[in-house]
């Protein structure tokens, strides 16, 4: 799945635990991520499975108390933005290091093609010359064999002579 590789390791890594209770907004069952940096590091929370290639914005603490005061609640929506940040940084980032590989690769395969190129340029003037090479020899081949009919010819008007 793209969504995992996507995902990766530096901003929220999902542990591919699977919550058999919890659904995100889109209906998928949500799962359990970890906080890779900033002040909530190592927090366990859940979150859609397809972030961030979604609208989505399902999260949900682990542990998370429904009866938490409402001051709790206003801490956990603190938590909850700073978290947002972190994460989306590091999905930002995540994204924009695929996305390096990507070029990278096309980068790669376009030197491969540029060789290939060249190879085939290569043989291409290879072949040329062969071919150069073969048609001098044809000239040198039909030469020396009319000078030996030349010469055939001279060698019969001399032995009748
Ligand atoms: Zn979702």
């Amino acid at each position: 799945m793209a969504s995992r590789r996507e995902l990766g390791s530096s901003g929220s890594s999902s542990s591919g635990f699977i919550s058999p209770k919890l659904k995100c907004h889109c209906g998928n069952y949500a799962v359990v991520r970890t906080v890779k940096n900033g002040p909530n590091v190592g927090m366990k929370f859940y979150g859609c499975p397809k972030w961030p290639v979604t609208d989505c914005e399902f999260f949900q603490w682990v542990n998370w108390n429904m009866d938490n005061s409402n001051v709790n609640r206003d801490v956990e929506d603190v938590r909850f933005r700073l978290l947002e940040k972190d994460t989306v940084i590091g999905e930002k980032e995540i994204e924009i290091n695929f996305m390096k590989e990507t070029l990278k690769k096309v980068e790669l395969k376009l030197k491969s093609k540029d060789e290939e190129l060249k190879d085939t340029k290569k043989e291409l003037s290879c072949t040329r010359i062969e071919l150069m090479k073969a048609s001098r020899n044809e000239n040198i081949i039909s030469l020396a064999l009319f000078f030996s009919w030349v010469f055939f010819a001279l060698l019969l008007v001399y032995l009748k002579a």
